[in-house]
Order: structure tokens, then C-alpha cells, then sequence
């Protein structure tokens, strides 16, 4: 059975970065009628912190993503141990003593030979005694993976035919000497146990794979298929990297940002299929798949965000949005026929108050020198309470006919001297609205 995974650290908020892995791992899970388990990978203790597991689930809860099952590493830690102990016995692992800074001049040397920056395995040469002493002055020392140096290759769901030369990778460290377990040695265990069919991340990921790889097999394990999505740039092709933080959902819900906006660019951005607004979960699931994404870099505009949330708020009947419109202030049996004038001229529900403050405080009257005794003969013959749909054509009809003026001669300013504005709702709807004009019918 299909099963995927979200596995974001709780050190941070989630960004739209974090997003499109959560969602691609959601729709594949989805599509094949699979398990989305939430894994939080909280193995370091110091940087994980509640209140980013709690933000983590409240943002994947509004964007509608639920998952099956929660899994947290920090509740694994003895299905770690013995998997460290399975390699240890298999000779695969092997502790390390070198200080950061020794590791650091090593880099820097090799780089200045022309080298790549491998780790060179010194440690595997220590004897039984050198090891001892170096545990006695600097304590425990990290363990790192022994690779198999081969070339590991595999077949990626978005990056095509991979092949990575294993001798160009440092055996990589999956326990700190203080003991703390590392990512790489976690997620292979759970993945692994779990059951994980399809990994999606982020291309960053893609040596972790290479050298996680090795690790499931030579735990015996079976290997899921992998997908590295490309990382998201700025508009112009700028790193994304300093900005995501920026770019936190909660920041986005917080500006007024629709979920099914997000959930609409984000599966489809960077994929050979168009953006539009989708309508539901179901239809972005539907048409989902991750062999159509591209590996170049993904340019991502916050602002293309705004239009489709216009267009999703504007095809909400008011039952979707009634606490909105009542938090703008909208007495109840006005909120029908006040939803059906604004939500054509809203980007987000946060302007529901704007609307309303213009109908019930009215506006400062926008009326130009030229226009002023056409607008007190409009004023004249407005037509007695209370106002529909109709009045504003029977009204602007009858001004017509008294001043000779039409078009836009006739509509724009009396649309100005009412809402102080230039452009804004259909009149016939607005007319009906305005609290000062209600009050006189
Ligand atoms: N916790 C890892 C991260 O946030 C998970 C990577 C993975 O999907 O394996 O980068």
C-alpha cells in the first residue's frame, strides 16, 4: 500500500517550501488511496520545541492536509539504537575523533590540491589503544557510516536517472558523540519500519538519498521510490533560501491567504500542468502527479497568491464566509445582499470592513466643480425608499431624461459623489446598501 510522509523538524514555522514537499506526499498518498503519516523529526532536543509541533499541525490542519497517523522520532530513539547496533556489528560503522576544526583544515586542504572534500576515513586506522586514548581527552567520538564505495544509482521521480559515485561522498555521521541521533539514521529506520513507498523533498536531499540508500540496504531494508522536487527562487530567479522565513504559512494565513490559493499554485507550480484555481481537494488529487514536475529551479511569486484567493472568495456562497461578513459588522439581514456586492471587489476577506464602513459611514463625496448642480438634481430626484436591485435604474434613468447626460457622463459621478471612489461595486447593488439612503426611504 502507498504510504508517504511529512517530516518536518520542529524548529521553525512551515514556509511554502515545507508546503510543496507536505502536498506532494499528501496528493500521492491521496491518489492511491494510500497512508499520509505525519513524522515530526524531533531527535534534537534543543532545537525542537512544542510550540513548532503545535504551529505545524494547526497550518496543516487549515490547509486542509490531514494526515492518518503522528509519528514522533523522539519516541523511537531504541528502534535507533538497535539499528546503530546492526551496523556496528556488520562493521559498517566506525567512530570518528576528528575535532570541527581538524575536519575543517582536512577540507581545506584537500579543496587546495584540487580535491573534493571527502572525509579520509583516518579513523579507520586508529587501533584499539589510539582509540581509548582519544575517548579519554575528547570524549565519546561521533559514528559515521562506512559507504560501500560504488556508484549509487537510482531512479527519480522528478530528477530522472541518477547516479552518485559514493567515493565522492564522507561516510556520513549518524550519531553525535554526545549520543544524539542524527537525522539521516532516523528517517532510514522509520521510513523502513513504516513502511514509506514515496519520499518527496527537496533536491537538497538528493546525497542524504544516495547515502541513505546504502543504509536501507545494508539493513536489509526495501527502498521507496524517491522524487526531489526543485527548490523554489524568488520571481526573478533570487535564492529563496534568507526569504522563506518571510514566507511562513501562518504569515500568509495571516494576510488573508485562502488555503485552496496555496493548495492550487503550489501542486501544480514548476509542473508541465497550467496554475489555475482548482475548486476542491478532490480535483487537485485527481490530476496530481509528480513524474510531471520539472528539476529546474521553481520561481515563486508571493503576489500570485492574491488573485486566486480573489477568485476563490468569489465563488463562495455567503454560508462559507458568514463569520467574515458578520466580523465586518454586517447586521445579519443585510449580509446576503452585502456578500453578493463585495465579493467581486475583494482580494481578501480582510476588506469585507472597507466595504462595509463605505455603506454604513458613507463616503467623503468626490464631486467635481463642473458637476455640482448635476449632482444636486440627481439628489433631487431620487426616488423615495426603499431601494432594490431596480432603483439605481430607474433613478439613473429619470436623471437621464432630466439633465440630457448618459454614458459616462451621467454614471461616474454620481458613482464618485456616492463612494468617494472612481471604481468599485456595481451601483445597482451598492445603492441598496448605503445606510444614509436607507435611512431617507
Ligand atoms: N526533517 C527533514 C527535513 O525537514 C526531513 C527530510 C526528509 O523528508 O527525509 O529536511
Amino acid at each position: 500500500m502507498t504510504t508517504t510522509r511529512f517530516a518536518p523538524s520542529p524548529t521553525g514555522y512551515i514556509h511554502v517550501g515545507n508546503l510543496r514537499t507536505a502536498l506532494m506526499n499528501y496528493l500521492i498518498a491521496r491518489k492511491a488511496g494510500g497512508t499520509f503519516i505525519l513524522r515530526i523529526d524531533d531527535t534534537d532536543p534543543e532545537r525542537s520545541k512544542e510550540e513548532y509541533v503545535d504551529a505545524i499541525k494547526r497550518d496543516l490542519e487549515w490547509l486542509g492536509l490531514h494526515w492518518d497517523k503522528v509519528e514522533r522520532q523522539s519516541e523511537r530513539l531504541d528502534r535507533y539504537a538497535e539499528a546503530a547496533d546492526k551496523l556496528r556489528e556488520m562493521g559498517r560503522f566506525y567512530e570518528a575523533f576528528e575535532t570541527p576544526t581538524e575536519l575543517d583544515l582536512k577540507r581545506k586542504k584537500q579543496l587546495n590540491m584540487g580535491k573534493p572534500p571527502v572525509y579520509d576515513r583516518a579513523a579507520l586506522n586508529l587501533s584499539d589503544a589510539e582509540k581509548d586514548a582519544l575517548r579519554a581527552e575528547r570524549g565519546n567520538g561521533v559514528w559515521r557510516f562506512k559507504l560501500d564505495h560504488e556508484r549509487i544509482e537510482w531512479t527519480d521521480g522528478i530528477l530522472g536517472d541518477i547516479s552518485i559515485d559514493a567515493a565522492s561522498v564522507s561516510d556520513p555521521v549518524l550519531i553525535r558523540g554526545d549520543g544524539q541521533v542524527l537525522y539521516t539514521i532516523a528517517s532510514v529506520v522509520d521510513d523502513t519500519e513504516m513502511g514509506v513507498t514515496d519520499v518527496v523533498r527537496g533536491s537538497d536531499h538528493v546525497t542524504n538519498t544516495a547515502t541513505q540508500i546504502q543504509i536501507i540496504e545494508a539493513l536489509g531494508g526495501q527502498c521507496p521510490r524517491f522524487a526531489h522536487h526543485s527548490l523554489l527562487t524568488g520571481p526573478q530567479g533570487e535564492a529563496l533560501s534568507k526569504r522563506l522565513g518571510t514566507l511562513a504559512l501562518r504569515d500568509l494565513r495571516e494576510q488573508g491567504l485562502q488555503p485552496m490559493a496555496l493548495l492550487s499554485l503550489m501542486a501544480r507550480l514548476g509542473s508541465s500542468d497550467p496554475v489555475e484555481l482548482r475548486s476542491d481537494m478532490a480535483e487537485l488529487i485527481e490530476g496530481f502527479d509528480v513524474n510531471r514536475f520539472g528539476a529546474a529551479p521553481t520561481k515563486f511569486d508571493v503576489q500570485d497568491l492574491f488573485p486566486l484567493t480573489a477568485k476563490h472568495l468569489q465563488s463562495l456562497p455567503l454560508t462559507d464566509v458568514a463569520d467574515a461578513v458578520e466580523d465586518a459588522g454586517v447586521p445579519a439581514d443585510l449580509a446576503e445582499p452585502f456578500w453578493a456586492m463585495a465579493r467581486e471587489n475583494i482580494t481578501t476577506l480582510a476588506d469585507l470592513k472597507g466595504w462595509w464602513e463605505l455603506c454604513r459611514d458613507g463616503a467623503e463625496p468626490l464631486i467635481a466643480d463642473e458637476d455640482r448642480e448635476f449632482i444636486a438634481e440627481a439628489v433631487a430626484l431620487l426616488p423615495d425608499g426603499p431601494f432594490d436591485g431596480e432603483t439605481w435604474g430607474t433613478w439613473t434613468k429619470a436623471v437621464k431624461e432630466a439633465t440630457g447626460r448618459k454614458g459616462k457622463g451621467l454614471f461616474m459621478p454620481l458613482r464618485k459623489a456616492l463612494t468617494g471612489m472612481e471604481r468599485g461595486p456595481e451601483m445597482a447593488a451598492l445603492l441598496p446598501l448605503l445606510q444614509v439612503i436607507r435611512a431617507r426611504g
